[in-house]
C-alpha cells in the first residue's frame, strides 16, 4: 500500500499542494543529489540562462518551471521582519524574495499560454475599462494562474491588493514577479497561521485605501472583513466566492440576514463544474498517481469505486493506458452506463484481492474499509478522488493509505481548467461591479447562464472551434433567442441529470427490455431497440420540458426538485 508519511494538513486544503508532497518538493528532493551539477548546467532546447544571484546559490533554470530549485541564506527570516522594496522603490508589499521576479515571470508567461479566455478579455477591454475605479481585494491561491487574472483585472482597470487564501499553496516567485509589478502582494509559501492572517489585515488595513469588491476562496477574506471592519461594507459593491466552504458561508450568513452586499457564487457555475469534475479529474488522476508512485498503468487492474463526473474522469484515463478497469456503484443508471462504455461492473470483494490499484470516487464514506485494506495484495496502491477524507477507512489504517483528495494534494491542476474559474470571476466581478441599483440585492446568485456560455466561448478558439449559429428560423423553432441563452437553467450538460429525474420509470423500461415503438422527438426510422428506447425517451422528455419551460419557471423548479443531481 501507498505510504502516507505526510503529516495531517491544516483545515485549508482545497487546492493545495503540501510541501511535503508538492511538485516543487518533489523536484528538490530529486535535485538535491546532483543540484551542483543541475546548477551549473548550461540550458539546453527553450533553456535561457538566469542569471539571478538566489541567496548563495547563482541559478541556471530551464524552462521547466518545477526543476527549480531555490535556496537562500536568509530563508529563515520571516518576511515580516524583512524591508522589502521592488526595482521601482515600491515597498507596499510582503514576500519571501524580489529576487525571484525572472523566474516567476516566466511562469506567468506559461500560464498565460494556457489561459486563452483571460488574453482575450484583455484584448477586448483595451478600448473600454469595464473595472474602471474598482478597487478589488483578493483572497486566493497565489499562483502563475491567479497572477494571470490579477494581471487581466489590472488591464480591465482595477486596482487589486491580494492574500494567500492557503498557507502552503503561494508560489514564491510568482508572488515576487507580482510584487515587482507594482502589486500589492501579501503572500509566501509557508506562512504560519498569524502570518496569515496577518497578510490579509494588510491588504485591507491600508491607509487612503478601501475595497469596493472582494474576490475569495474559501470565505476567510469576508470573514476578516465582517469581524474587524464592518463598516467597509458600505462602499462594497459585491462579493465573487470560488469555493465550496466560502459558499456555504454566504449561503449561511445570507438565511440568518446578515449578509449585507449582493455575492457571486462562481463555485457552482456550469462550465467550473463540468471541467473541475469530469475533465480535470481524466488529467489528473494519472498526474499524481505517477508524481507519487511512479506507477505504469499499462496492464494494472484497477478498481474505481463511482461511476458519476469524476469516476467517469478516472476510468476514461487509465483504460486509455491500457489498465484494466473495473468499476463499482450503487447506482444502476450510472451502473448501465459503466457497462456501455465497456467497463466490468463488479463489488469491490469481488475483485479486491487482484487490483494493483483502487481509487475512491463516490462522495460517500467508508467505501474502502478496513476488511478490504486486510485483503489487499501488497503494495496495492489505494487513493481518494472524492469528498475529503472520509471515503476510506483510513483511521483503522492510518500509516499506509492516503485519505485525502489525490490530485489536489499530490499534483498540479491544468492550467486550463483553471482559466475557467479565473474566467468566471473576472466576468463574475465585472457584472456585480457594472450591475445597475438594485439587479442584485443581498443574497448569494449564480453567474447569468448566458455569462456562462460566454466563457466557453472564450475557450473555444484555442481549439480553432468554429461554432454553428442559428439561423431564425431554427432560433424560432427551438424558441431560442439566437444569442443565447441555449439551454434552460435545469439543463446540467450531459443530459444524465435529466434522465436520473425519471431514473423510476427509465429503469423499469430497460430493465424489462422493453421497446418504444414511437420517437417522439426528431429521429426517424425509429427502431425498436434498447439504445433507442433510451434515446427516444430522453429526446421526448428533454423536447416537453424545453417547450414547457419557456415562461414557465415554475416547472424548472420542479425539474429541479426531481432531479437528484
Ligand atoms: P457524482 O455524484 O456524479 O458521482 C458519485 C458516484 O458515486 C455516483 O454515481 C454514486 O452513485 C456513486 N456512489 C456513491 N456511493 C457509492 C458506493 N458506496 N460505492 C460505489 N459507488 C458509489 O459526483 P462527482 O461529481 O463524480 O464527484 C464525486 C466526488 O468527487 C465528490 O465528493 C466531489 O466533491 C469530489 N470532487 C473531486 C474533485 C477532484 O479534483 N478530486 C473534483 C470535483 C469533485
Amino acid at each position: 500500500m501507498l505510504k502516507n508519511k505526510n503529516k495531517p494538513k491544516t483545515t485549508k486544503q482545497y487546492h493545495n499542494v503540501s510541501p511535503a508532497s508538492s511538485p516543487l518538493h518533489a523536484a528538490q528532493q530529486i535535485q538535491f543529489a546532483d543540484q551542483k551539477q543541475e546548477f551549473n548546467k548550461r540550458p539546453t532546447k527553450i533553456g535561457h540562462k538566469c542569471s539571478q544571484q538566489y541567496g548563495s546559490l547563482e541559478a541556471t533554470c530551464y524552462m521547466c518551471v518545477h526543476a527549480f530549485v531555490c535556496l537562500s541564506s536568509d530563508d529563515e527570516t520571516s518576511p515580516r521582519d524583512k524591508q522589502q522594496k521592488n526595482s521601482k522603490g515600491n515597498g507596499d508589499f510582503c514576500i519571501k524574495n524580489i529576487k525571484q521576479a525572472d523566474f516567476g515571470r516566466r511562469e506567468i508567461e506559461i500560464a498565460e499560454q494556457e489561459m486563452p479566455a483571460l488574453m482575450a478579455l484583455r484584448k477586448r477591454a483595451q478600448g473600454e475599462k469595464p473595472l474602471a475605479g474598482a478597487k478589488v481585494v483578493g483572497c486566493t491561491h497565489i499562483t502563475a494562474q491567479t497572477a494571470v487574472l490579477m494581471e487581466t483585472l489590472s488591464a480591465l482597470g482595477a486596482q487589486c491588493r491580494w492574500a494567500a487564501c492557503n498557507i502552503y499553496s503561494t508560489q514564491n516567485e510568482v508572488a515576487a514577479a507580482l510584487a515587482e509589478g507594482g502589486f500589492s502582494v501579501f503572500a509566501w509559501k509557508g506562512e504560519s497561521e498569524d502570518d496569515f492572517w496577518w497578510c490579509i489585515d494588510r491588504c485591507v488595513n491600508v491607509e487612503g485605501w478601501q475595497p469596493n469588491m472582494i474576490l475569495d476562496d474559501g470565505g476567510d477574506l469576508t470573514h476578516w472583513i465582517y469581524k474587524k471592519y464592518p463598516s467597509m461594507f458600505k462602499k462594497i459593491k459585491g462579493i465573487v466566492e470560488e469555493s465550496v466552504t466560502g459558499v456555504h458561508r454566504l449561503y449561511q450568513l445570507s438565511k440568518a440576514g446578515k449578509l449585507c452586499v449582493p455575492a457571486m457564487n462562481v463555485n457552482d457555475s456550469v462550465t467550473k463544474q463540468k471541467f473541475d469534475n469530469l475533465y480535470c479529474c481524466r488529467e489528473s488522476i494519472l498526474d499524481g498517481l505517477k508524481r507519487t508512485t511512479d506507477v505504469m498503468f499499462g496492464g494494472k487492474q484497477v478498481v474505481v469505486c463511482g461511476y458519476g463526473e469524476v469516476g467517469k474522469g478516472c476510468c476514461a484515463a487509465l483504460k486509455a493506458m491500457g489498465s484494466i478497469v473495473y468499476v463499482t456503484e450503487i447506482d444502476p443508471i450510472c451502473a448501465l452506463q459503466a457497462c456501455m462504455d465497456g467497463f466490468r461492473l463488479v463489488k469491490l470483494n469481488e475483485v479486491i484481492r487482484q487490483v494493483d490499484i483502487v481509487i475512491t470516487c463516490t462522495g460517500n464514506k467508508n467505501v474502502v474499509v478496513r476488511e478490504n485494506l486486510d485483503r489487499m495484495k501488497n503494495g496495492c496502491i489505494v487513493c481518494n478522488m472524492g469528498h475529503s477524507n472520509t471515503e476510506i477507512d483510513v483511521v483503522s489504517h492510518p500509516d499506509h493509505v492516503v485519505g485525502r483528495l489525490l490530485n489536489l494534494s499530490c499534483s498540479t491542476v491544468p492550467t486550463f481548467v483553471l482559466s475557467i474559474t479565473a474566467t468566471t470571476q473576472a466576468l463574475a466581478l465585472i457584472e456585480l461591479y457594472n450591475a445597475p441599483e438594485g439587479r442584485y440585492k443581498q443574497d448569494v446568485y449564480l453567474l447569468p447562464k448566458k455569462m456562462d456560455e460566454y466563457v466557453a466561448s472564450l475557450h473555444l478558439p484555442t481549439f480553432d472551434a468554429h461554432l454553428t449559429e442559428l439561423t431564425d428560423e431554427q432560433a424560432k423553432y427551438l424558441g431560442l433567442n439566437k444569442n443565447g441563452p441555449f439551454k434552460p437553467n435545469y439543463y446540467r450538460y450531459p443530459a444524465i441529470s435529466v434522465l436520473c429525474g425519471f431514473s423510476f420509470v427509465l429503469l423499469v423500461l430497460v430493465c424489462l427490455n422493453v421497446t418504444v415503438p414511437v420517437c417522439v422527438g426528431k429521429c426517424a426510422n425509429c427502431k425498436p431497440t434498447l439504445m433507442y428506447t433510451y434515446y427516444s425517451i430522453y429526446c421526448f422528455l428533454l423536447q416537453i420540458l424545453n417547450h414547457l419551460a419557456h415562461g414557465k419557471r415554475r416547472l424548472e423548479k420542479l425539474v429541479q426538485l426531481l432531479s437528484p443531481y
